[in-house]
């Protein structure tokens, strides 16, 4: 199936929370699920009728896959991968796998307000990985990998201004701000990450 290009707060909505997909608004009054909380369609008989497991398990995977902005077929290769690890809880690995993409921590790293802006700036080549170009969104980084905006890009007057509002951004611990770009100086540890997703019930998902 191909990647979901319909309204994106339509997303939030249906999972009835935040998914912040949009940078600025998702913290402005404007946002739609401030606004309307309830799932898109969804006649009043619907609404609030308790999940099935099968659905409770569904959802928390469309969340997740929906954060991350991936394909089904990229977040069950997620999962694949995150099983194969021995001796390690899946869940945990699934998350730090995706914490590990570029897109992810150009975004974590506040050089994108969205995570679908920073796989375009990544798409358009506009990131050197520890010193060498690189435009897949799905590259993982490593521990001490430094990302950087190429010089021509950092020019650029949208990716300037990305660039001056960096300084109300917090990037994670594990990220180090440089000039630029930012630093792996660790790989994320699994108390720093998003405890709201139940990745339980994920793995059960692609159990059954
Ligand atoms: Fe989701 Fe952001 Fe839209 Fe709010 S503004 S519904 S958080 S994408």
């Amino acid at each position: 199936m191909g990647r979901y290009t319909g309204p994106k707060c339509k997303l939030c909505r249906r999972e009835g929370e935040k998914l912040f997909l949009k940078g600025e608004r998702c913290f402005s009054p404007v946002c739609a699920v401030d606004r309307r909380g309830t799932p898109p369609g969804m006649t009043r008989a619907r609404r609030g009728r308790k999940l099935s497991i099968y659905g409770q398990r569904l959802r928390e995977k469309q969340k997740l896959k929906r954060i991350y902005r991936l394909r089904e077929k990229q977040f069950r290769n997620y999962v694949e991968r995150a099983k194969r690890v021995r001796g390690a809880v899946t869940g945990e690995q699934l998350m730090l796998l995706l914490e590990r993409r570029l897109d992810n921590i150009v975004f974590r790293a506040g050089l994108a307000e969205s995570r679908d802006q920073a796989r375009q700036l990544v798409v358009h080549g506009h990131f050197a990985v520890n010193g060498r170009s690189m435009d897949l969104p799905s590259y993982l980084v490593n521990s001490s990998d430094e990302i950087l905006l190429k010089e021509a890009a950092a020019g650029k007057a949208g990716l300037k201004a990305i660039q001056e509002s960096r300084s109300k951004h917090t990037p994670p611990t594990w990220l180090e701000r440089l000039e630029g770009g930012v630093r792996v100086a660790e790989l994320p540890r699994v108390d720093e990450m998003d405890k709201t997703i139940q990745t339980n019930l994920i793995v059960e998902y692609y159990s059954r």
